[in-house]
């Protein structure tokens, strides 16, 4: 069913014909050496991984956990635990919310993993909540006297309005990013949405393509541009406020001389914060 989304011949995010494949990368997920392809909407330059992934239990993963373990850090409290790329990005997120939000304002992280940004959000005072299909990440964001839900959304679908939604990593994961947004901007009446995401224009995978690792095709429908976005949630009513440029962790010599080089040039950076007002 999944994978009849998209076998058409068209972008599935803004129909138009003309698109190309940009890689062809191996499926880790799957036993057998099975290849996926990454097509780029040359009208949108949103990109899709096809065939599209298959169904992921999320319920039972901890994805927060396994990334940060990579970094031999295990018991991750607050934003200075994090390794070095990942604490600018978070703490540029958080910049970013204080100069468009009041003190008090109500945010919803959907997906939120342990909570470590929503924490510091609650440390300056904003008014948090947390969505988390992940029973441990939950679990770990409870424990940090969070108020998280452990759920899907919109399987959980909050009562309260919220003046913000976070939504980190997230829209990839979704088979329908549009029908998805849409129920979110029931949320937000004015309101804000901030969109973290991966940049596959960035200078890392363009030069290092299938070695770069956030490409994650067993997971990930779609690998998503600011442009490309601006476009998808225009049609929803969103308008664009404002587009920052930070970088994923990387090791290795040849990954950290092309992070040194794109940081010459913010829109070479492979991760991007994008943050859209709704106008009702
Ligand atoms: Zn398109």
């Amino acid at each position: 069913m999944v994978k009849s989304y998209l076998a058409i011949n068209i972008c599935p995010l803004c129909n138009s014909k003309r698109y190309q494949p940009i890689i062809r990368i191996s499926n880790s997920s799957e036993k057998t050496d099975s290849q996926v392809t990454i097509q780029k909407c040359l009208r949108c330059s949103n990109a899709w991984t096809f065939p599209s992934p298959d169904y992921v239990d999320y319920k039972n993963e901890d994805f927060h956990q396994q990334s940060i373990s990579v970094s031999s850090q295990l018991d991750i409290k607050t934003i200075s635990d994090l390794p070095e790329e990942w604490q600018k990005s978070l703490k540029m997120q958080v910049s970013l919310i204080k100069r468009y939000l009041q003190p008090r304002a109500k945010i919803l992280e959907i997906g939120c993993g342990e909570g470590i940004l929503l924490s510091e959000l609650a440390y300056l005072g904003f008014i948090v909540e947390g969505i988390e299909p992940s029973f441990n990440a939950s679990l770990r964001a409870k424990n940090k006297g969070l108020k998280i839900t452990n759920s899907l959304f919109p399987d959980y679908f909050p009562e309260q309005k919220f003046d913000l939604v976070i939504l980190s990593h997230v829209l990839e994961h979704i088979q329908n990013p549009s029908r998805f947004l849409r129920t979110v901007s029931q949320l937000i009446p004015n309101g804000y949405l901030l969109l973290i995401q991966t940049n596959y224009q960035g200078l890392i995978p363009r030069l290092r393509t299938k070695d770069w690792y956030a490409w994650v095709p067993n997971e990930h429908y779609w690998h998503f541009t600011p442009f490309g976005l601006t476009f998808l949630v225009n049609k929803l009513n969103f308008r664009l406020i404002k587009c920052e440029y930070s970088s994923l962790v990387h090791t290795g010599k040849k990954n950290k001389l092309l992070q040194i080089i794109a940081k010459t040039i913010p829109q070479y950076l492979d991760q991007f914060h994008i943050l859209f007002k709704l106008n009702n």
